[in-house]
C-alpha cells in the first residue's frame, strides 16, 4: 500500500471502487482528510457481546446472533412489516434465548437478511406479548473473510450512514486509510495539543483500545473545533476594541442626583454593573458589553444610569426594544424617573412603515424605540450610548449595522435570559459581561407548586380568592399544534369558558394572531387595571411590568420549555405581593415532572438554565435560534466547561503573540473561512 496525502481526493487513492466515491461525494466527503475526519457516532465493543436479555432493559444492547426464521407480515390493512428471529450465538436451534427484529415499511429489507445470516445487532429491546423485541436495530452481517479483524474481537466505530455504502465498507476505508495516509500531513492548522501527534488521535477515534481512549480522542477533535471558534470570537472582539471609541462618563452630577431621588438604593449586583459600565464608558475603547440578569433583577435602572452618563458628557444616548409594547413601557418608566431631572426623553418606535424617515424634533437626549432605530435613518445628533433590551438573543449583525453608519457607540446589550457561563463564552464571547445575580428587596415571594389534572373548580376558586383581593391573573396556554392559528383557537375555547366562570371579572384575550391595535389595547387595559384576567398564549412571556398581576396557571406546562416557564414566571412577582405560579400537568412523562420539579426547588435563573441545558442537552437548548452553533460538529461539548475555557486560553495565547496573525496566515484563513455567525 503506498501513502497518500491527505489533502489529496479520494479517487487519488486505489483502495477505494468509483461507485463508492460518488456516494462519499454526495455525503460531502471529497478529500482523505474529509473521510479520516468524519468521525464514527458511537463504538460497539464486540470483545464481549451482551447476552440476550430475558426482559426489556433501560437501555440499548449490542448482541451477536444467527437468524434462524424470518417473514413478511401484514398489518392495518395494507401496511406491512419484516420480521426476523434470531438465536443467540453458539446456542444452535434448542436455544431458548431468541429474540425478533423488525422493519416496518421497509420492503427491501427481505432481500438483505434471510435464515442462516450471523448478525451483529444494536438497539433498544421491548416486550410485546410475552416476547422480546428489537424495532429498527441498526445490524450488521458477519462476513467469513480476511477483514474479520476489523469487524469483531476489537471495539469497532459505528458511522453515520451513508447511502450506498454499508458500515463494513465505511470502517473498512477508514482503517485501510488510516495505515496508508502519510501522518505528517495531517499535521493540524493549530496544534491544540502538542502532547498527542494528530494522526494518533484520529487512528484511536475510530479504533480504540477503550472507551476511555475513544473519548479523550474525541475530545481533542471537540477542542480543535472550538478552538477555531473561540479564535474567530477573541479576533472578532479585538477588531471591535482596536475601533478608536470616545471617552465619556467623566462627569456624574446627573447620576448622583438621580441616585439621590432614588426611593430605594440600588443593589450590590447593580452598583457592581454601573461601575463596570462607567469603566467601559471611561476608556478610549468602544464598548461592548452584556448585561446579564434575570427578570425584575433591575436591568432598567442599570440602563437609566449609563444612560444619564452619556447625556451628562452631552451626546445622545438610546434603547432599543424588542417591541412596540416594551418601548411604550420603557418610555413611561424613564419618563417618570428622569423627567424630574430635566433630561428630555423621546419615543420613536415607527410602527407605521412610512416612518421610515423619523425626524427628532426637540432634541432629545434619550430616544425610546424599537429595533427600527437601527435600520430606518435617523438623524441622531451625537449618539454616544446604544442600549439594545434583547429578549432572547442578538445578533452580531445588528451592532456592525451602527459600525457601517459612520458610528462606534458604546453599546451595552441586556439579557434576560440567564445562559450557563459555557455558553456566554462562545455565544456572546466577543462581549464584556455583568451580571445582576440578586433580587430587589421589597419583592413578594413567587410560590409555585406542581400539579397533576388539578380540577376546574379548583383552580376557579384559587383564582376568585385572589381577584378578590384586587390582584389581577396570567392564564397561560401552551402551543397547540405547531401553528399559530390552531394555537390562537384553544385559546379563545378556553376565553369563553373563562369568562362565564368568572363572570364577575373582567377577562380578556390575548394571542399572537390579533392585530397589534387589539394586542396593545389588551394589554393597556391589563396594565391599567382595568382587566382582571388576561387569558394569553406565550405571547406574554415578553416583559410585561405588571406589578399588581400575582397569579399564573400555566397549563399543559409539560410542553414549555423551562427556559420559556422561567420567563413566564418573571411575569409574576414584580410587586410587593405574594406570588403564585401554578403548573399544570397531565403527570404522563417522568422527565417533565422532573423538569417542572426544577422551576419549583429554585428561581434563581442560572440554576434553570443548567439544569435545562443538563436535560436537554446544548443541541436543544439553542435551537435553530443560534444555527451558527447547531452545526458544530461537537455540539455536545458546549456544556463543557474545562474545554470551552481551555479553547478560550489557547485562542487568546496565540492571538496575544501575533495580534494581527501575520505570522500565521492558516489560522487568518480559518477565521474567514469559517465566519461562524455567533
Ligand atoms: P428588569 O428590567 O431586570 O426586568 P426592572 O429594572 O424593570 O427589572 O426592575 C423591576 C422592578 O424592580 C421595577 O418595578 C423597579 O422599579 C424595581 N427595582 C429595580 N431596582 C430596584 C432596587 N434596587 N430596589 C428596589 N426595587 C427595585
Ligand atoms: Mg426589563
Amino acid at each position: 500500500m503506498r501513502t497518500c496525502s491527505a489533502s489529496a481526493a479520494l479517487s487519488d487513492w486505489d483502495g477505494i471502487p468509483a461507485k463508492d466515491i460518488l456516494a462519499y461525494q454526495s455525503a460531502g466527503v471529497e478529500t482523505v482528510a474529509d473521510l479520516l475526519e468524519r468521525l464514527p457516532k458511537r463504538h460497539e465493543d464486540r470483545r464481549r457481546f451482551d447476552s440476550f436479555p430475558a426482559q426489556a432493559g433501560a437501555g440499548a444492547v449490542c448482541l451477536r446472533g444467527t437468524v434462524i426464521d424470518s417473514r413478511v407480515r401484514r398489518f392495518g390493512g395494507r401496511k406491512q412489516y419484516y420480521e426476523v428471529i434470531i438465536v443467540e450465538a453458539g446456542d444452535g436451534i434448542l436455544t431458548t434465548s431468541k429474540i425478533t427484529c423488525r422493519w416496518f415499511n421497509m420492503p427491501w429489507m427481505k432481500n438483505t437478511l434471510a435464515a442462516g445470516h450471523e448478525v451483529v445487532l444494536y438497539g433498544k429491546p421491548k416486550e410485546y406479548q410475552g416476547g422480546i423485541f428489537i424495532d429498527h436495530p441498526d445490524f450488521e452481517i458477519v462476513e467469513d473473510d480476511s477483514d474479520e479483524s476489523i469487524h469483531l474481537e476489537r471495539i469497532v466505530p459505528i458511522y453515520k450512514g451513508i447511502s450506498g455504502i454499508p458500515q463494513r465498507r465505511q470502517r473498512i476505508h477508514a482503517y485501510e486509510l488510516l495505515r496508508a495516509v502519510d501522518p505528517e500531513s495531517l499535521a493540524p492548522v493549530y496544534d491544540v495539543d502538542p502532547s498527542y501527534p494528530r494522526h494518533e488521535a484520529l487512528l484511536e477515534a475510530h479504533f480504540p483500545e477503550s472507551q476511555q481512549q475513544a473519548d479523550a480522542a474525541r475530545r481533542y477533535f471537540a477542542l480543535e473545533e472550538f478552538f477555531a471558534l473561540q479564535l474567530s470570537v477573541v479576533w472578532k472582539r479585538a477588531q471591535v476594541r482596536a475601533h478608536q471609541g470616545r471617552v465619556l462618563g467623566k462627569k456624574t452630577e446627573l447620576l448622583t442626583r438621580f441616585y439621590k431621588s432614588l426611593p430605594f438604593d440600588l443593589t450590590d449586583a447593580q452598583k457592581r454593573s454601573v461601575k463596570e459600565v462607567i469603566a467601559d464608558m471611561r476608556s478610549p475603547h468602544p464598548m461592548s458589553r452584556l448585561l446579564q440578569g434575570d427578570v425584575g433583577s433591575g436591568k432598567t435602572f442599570v440602563a437609566m444610569c449609563s444612560m444619564l452618563m452619556a447625556v451628562d458628557s452631552g451626546v445622545q444616548a438610546a434603547l432599543m426594544a424588542p417591541t412596540q409594547i416594551l418601548a411604550e413601557q420603557h418610555y413611561l418608566t424613564f419618563q417618570q424617573w428622569l423627567q424630574p431631572l430635566g433630561v428630555r426623553v423621546a419615543l420613536r418606535t415607527g410602527s407605521r412603515k412610512e416612518d421610515s424617515h423619523m425626524e427628532l424634533d426637540g432634541d432629545p437626549q434619550i430616544i425610546i424605540g424599537t429595533h427600527a432605530l437601527l435600520y430606518n435613518s435617523i438623524e441622531y445628533n451625537d449618539l454616544g450610548l446604544v442600549i439594545i433590551d434583547e429578549q432572547h438573543k442578538f445578533g452580531v449583525s445588528q451592532r456592525s449595522r451602527l459600525i457601517q453608519q459612520g458610528m462606534m457607540p458604546d453599546v451595552l446589550v441586556m439579557t434576560a435570559t440567564p445562559i450557563p457561563r459555557t455558553l456566554t463564552l462562545t455565544i456572546y464571547g466577543d462581549l464584556d459581561v455583568s451580571v445582576l445575580d440578586e433580587r430587589p428587596a421589597g419583592r413578594g415571594e413567587v410560590v409555585t407548586a406542581v400539579r397533576k389534572k388539578p380540577k376546574v373548580t379548583d383552580i376557579t376558586k384559587f383564582i376568585k380568592d385572589h381577584l378578590s383581593e384586587g390582584r389581577q391573573v396570567y392564564l397561560v396556554y401552551p402551543l397547540v399544534e405547531e401553528s399559530d392559528a390552531l394555537d390562537a383557537a384553544a385559546a379563545t375555547v378556553e376565553y369563553e369558558k373563562w369568562k362565564k366562570r368568572l363572570s364577575k371579572h373582567e377577562v380578556k384575550l390575548l394571542h399572537g394572531k390579533m392585530p397589534p391595535e387589539d394586542k396593545d389595547a389588551v394589554m393597556t387595559s391589563f396594565r391599567d387595571g382595568d382587566t382582571d384576567v388576561l387569558v394569553a398564549t406565550t405571547v406574554v412571556e415578553v416583559g410585561v411590568d405588571v406589578p399588581n398581576a400575582n397569579t399564573m396557571v400555566i397549563q399543559n406546562a409539560e410542553r414549555f420549555g423551562l427556559a420559556q416557564l422561567h420567563q413566564l414566571r418573571g411575569r409574576i412577582g414584580r410587586g410587593e405581593h405574594k406570588s403564585y405560579c401554578i403548573l399544570c400537568t397531565d403527570g404522563k412523562s417522568p422527565e417533565a415532572m422532573e423538569k417542572l420539579q426544577v422551576l419549583a426547588e429554585t428561581s434563581d435563573g442560572f440554576k434553570i438554565a443548567e439544569a435545562d441545558l443538563r436535560l436537554r442537552g446544548p443541541g436543544d437548548v439553542l435551537g435553530t435560534a443560534q444555527s451558527g452553533l447547531a452545526d458544530l460538529k461537537f455540539v455536545d461539548y458546549l456544556a463543557d466547561v474545562e474545554l470551552i475555557r481551555e479553547a478560550r486560553a489557547l485562542a487568546e495565547e496565540v492571538l496575544k503573540q501575533d495580534p494581527e496573525l501575520e505570522k500565521n496566515p492558516r489560522l487568518l484563513k480559518l477565521i474567514h473561512d469559517g465566519d461562524v455567525e455567533v
